[in-house]
């Protein structure tokens, strides 16, 4: 198994970098623009149709390649997007970049990226010495590099070895905190109260903005966005690490719901308050998702998903429905267990989970949940033996 990593860092880029990757953005919308209008979206085909087209440019072959293979992977997602809404813009991309897996090299002793640019005249950018660490372990293959005016990444891949798991951790996502139940019967809690802060406090300043005008308020509130967002993404790397690691050294595989189309349900029109609907907005439920998946992959720690429906509503002993109570607990009616909502569901994840074997593959876990039926005391027993054990 393949698994794969980003390292990036800042720079000052050069002239003939910058126009570099002016004309590696122009090539790409062009190969869009080719294959929207030829209705070509393999790589094959959109070769094909569009690589004579390029002659015109003036660079060197390995990126009209790369333009191509990047631009028939914007038409996929396009195609994609536009299946499940039909009014999805045509994609163009504005940003300057550059994306390359050819010709490139990584020099450590002076810790330079050469990028191919003429015959013998390699362009270099800086890399520094973390940059460098990373990629000198052992082991590892860089695979492609992504120029941006002000970044440079690097993506970075390893062949590791999958563990089989002796347990399964599983995770509740909620907006102020991780709940985690495991197969030993422990509950653990990552607090990402923090992270809630932040976005009220983000949202409090961008709220306070007076200028009457679209492109001012574009850029500042684009500013504060981008201040935020790293501020939460370093707390929720934090949670994610812990959790990963804790997975790894207890040899245990992790189980999380497929969230979808959660946005939708806090729309306006739903009868909910305008805070309400911005805080569960801001919610970065698919973020930390992102994180722990990609983590866990590069420790050969297995990934699961099962089915959300209901994991917060029925009871985690007897499968009745709950009744919320305050301070977010919940109460059984038939069985009279009182149980923290978070528990709770955490719980039913991993109950869900064991159901349908140790690891299963995500495919498998979406499958609808057996009917009641037959053994389901012995179904029960289980989970009252995960409930008891705490
Ligand atoms: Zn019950």
């Amino acid at each position: 198994m393949r698994a794969v990593k980003v390292v990036q860092q800042y720079y000052t880029a050069e002239p003939e970098i910058l126009c570099m990757l002016e004309q590696f953005r122009q090539m790409l919308n062009d190969c869009v623009r080719i294959g929207l209008s030829e209705n070509v979206t393999s790589l094959k085909s959109l070769s094909k149709k569009a690589y004579h087209q390029l002659a015109t440019y003036q660079v060197m072959s390995y990126y009209k390649l790369c333009a191509i293979s990047k631009a028939s992977g914007i038409l996929r997602n396009y195609r994609k997007a536009v299946r499940k809404n039909p009014k999805t813009k045509e994609p163009y991309a504005r940003r300057r970049q550059l994306i390359t897996c050819y010709g490139f090299k990584i020099r450590t002793t002076d810790k330079m990226l050469l990028l191919p640019f003429k015959p013998k005249q390699p362009l270099s950018v800086m890399l520094n010495a973390h940059v460098i660490r990373i990629l000198s372990e052992p082991n590892i293959q860089v695979r492609s590099v992504t120029l941006t005016d002000e970044r440079v990444s690097i993506c970075y891949a390893k062949e590791v070895e999958p563990i089989q798991p002796r347990g399964l951790i599983a995770i509740d996502r909620n907006l102020d905190n991780l709940t985690l139940a495991d197969s030993d019967g422990r509950i653990m809690r990552e607090d990402l109260t923090r992270a809630t802060l932040v976005k009220a406090r983000y949202r409090e300043i961008r709220s306070h903005m007076r200028r009457n005008d679209q492109r001012i308020h574009q850029q500042v509130s684009g500013k504060y966005g981008r201040k935020q967002s790293e501020k939460v993404k370093q707390i929720l790397h934090h949670a994610s690490k812990q959790i990963v690691m804790d997975a790894k050294r207890r040899e245990f595989g992790l189980v999380m719901e497929k969230l979808t189309d959660i946005r939708k349900l806090y729309r306006k029109g739903n009868w909910q308050g305008r805070g309400y609907r911005g805080r569960m907005n801001s919610w970065s439920y698919y973020e930390l998702q992102r994180q722990i998946e990609y983590k866990a992959h590069w420790e050969g720690i297995p990934v699961t998903y099962v089915n959300p429906n209901g994991t917060s509503v029925k009871c985690s002993i007897c499968g009745s429905r709950m009744k919320p109570e305050e301070n977010r607990t919940l109460r059984c009616r038939s069985c009279g267990f009182t149980v923290d909502r978070d528990v709770n569901a955490a719980r039913n994840i991993l109950a869900r989970a064991l159901r349908f074997g140790a690891v299963a593959s995500a495919a498998e876990a979406m499958v609808q949940e057996p009917q009641r039926t037959g053994n389901l005391e012995s179904r029960c027993r289980r989970v009252n033996k995960i409930g008891e054990s705490t």
